[in-house]
């Protein structure tokens, strides 16, 4: 397997989907633990947190 180290655990800090509402009016949050492999994600929409990975 191939690793890019452009992609190694960060990702866009706004503008991601939010899996609830569908909405990219989104902000990052900051990761609580040593994930690597995710990333902390608040919607400003419908106010849920969630994760997204890869
Ligand atoms: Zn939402």
């Amino acid at each position: 397997m191939r690793f890019d180290p452009s992609t190694r655990g960060e990702g866009p800090e706004t503008g991601v989907e939010c899996p609830y509402c569908e909405s990219t009016n989104t902000v990052r949050d900051h990761p609580k633990g040593p994930g690597l492999c995710r990333s902390m994600h608040y919607c400003e929409d419908c106010e849920q947190p969630f994760e997204r990975f890869g």
